[in-house]
């Protein structure tokens, strides 16, 4: 699995080869019972069913650090974000903020796309209580650090939503740009912010859970000021 991940010269070598991971068998299990059973809203669609790969473009400035698909969101759709409460959320927020070009991710052929900007997750398959296991986590983290390998030389800060996924960019960073993490480690918060020289930014951002978003906790203004300062960070427009 690591050397797959390794061996992926671009963007769509790796989007290929992660869609086609069985390195966690808790994942796999889940994953694919989700998509046999389905919600009874979604009974009349076949999940997607697999890990999820980034979306964006291969040039992105920005990087969206998430942590895992959503059992009916990207593991039903395919795409990450997509066909959920909390995707509905965030791609409002990227698009009031020009980078998307329209604020709603449905499915993955809705026409969708993204400028300056790429999302993938810390874990790319469904966990159970949107919880993988630090085991899982480490397991996946070849996926994401090609990732980020491949778009380094455009990538200029990460947005992390959560705290699960700030704490996956720091190995991240060691790996990819061979920069030892600040220790002891700077504390996850909503605008917390690192910076390093010879690394992108990295910027905290409450995760958009409906448990962050319906009780208030993260508001659509917090995104967007999340978003601007991510924007003015990377020299995006
Ligand atoms: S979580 Fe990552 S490493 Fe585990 S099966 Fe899914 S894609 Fe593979």
């Amino acid at each position: 699995m690591v050397a797959r991940a390794v061996r992926a010269t671009d963007l769509v070598d790796l989007d290929g080869a992660v869609a086609d991971c069985f390195a966690c068998p808790r994942l796999v299990a889940w994953r694919e019972e989700v998509a046999r059973t389905r919600r009874a809203a979604f009974r009349d669609q076949t999940y997607w069913g697999r890990p999820v790969p980034g979306f964006g473009v291969a040039d992105a400035r920005i990087g969206i650090l998430g942590l895992a698909p959503a059992a009916h969101g990207g593991n039903r759709t395919g795409r990450i974000f997509t066909g959920d409460r909390s995707g509905d959320v965030l791609f409002a927020a990227l698009h009031r903020a020009g980078l998307a070009n329209q604020p709603t991710s449905v499915a993955a052929d809705d026409g969708l796309a993204l400028r300056d900007t790429r999302i993938f997750a810390a874990v790319r398959c469904a966990p159970p209580d949107n919880r993988p296991t630090p085991a899982e986590r480490d397991t996946c983290a070849p996926w994401l650090r090609r990732e980020v390998a491949l778009i380094r030389p455009t990538l200029r800060v990460v947005v992390a939503l959560g705290a699960f996924a700030w704490a996956a960019w720091w190995p991240t960073l060691r790996e990819v740009y061979g920069v030892r993490p600040p220790s002891p480690r700077p504390a996850f918060g909503h605008g917390a912010h690192w910076s390093g020289t010879a690394a992108p930014a990295l910027l905290g951002c409450y995760h958009v859970s409906q448990q962050n978003t319906f009780t208030g906790r993260l508001t659509p203004g917090m995104l967007d000021d999340v978003f601007a300062r991510a924007k003015q960070l990377a020299g995006v427009d």
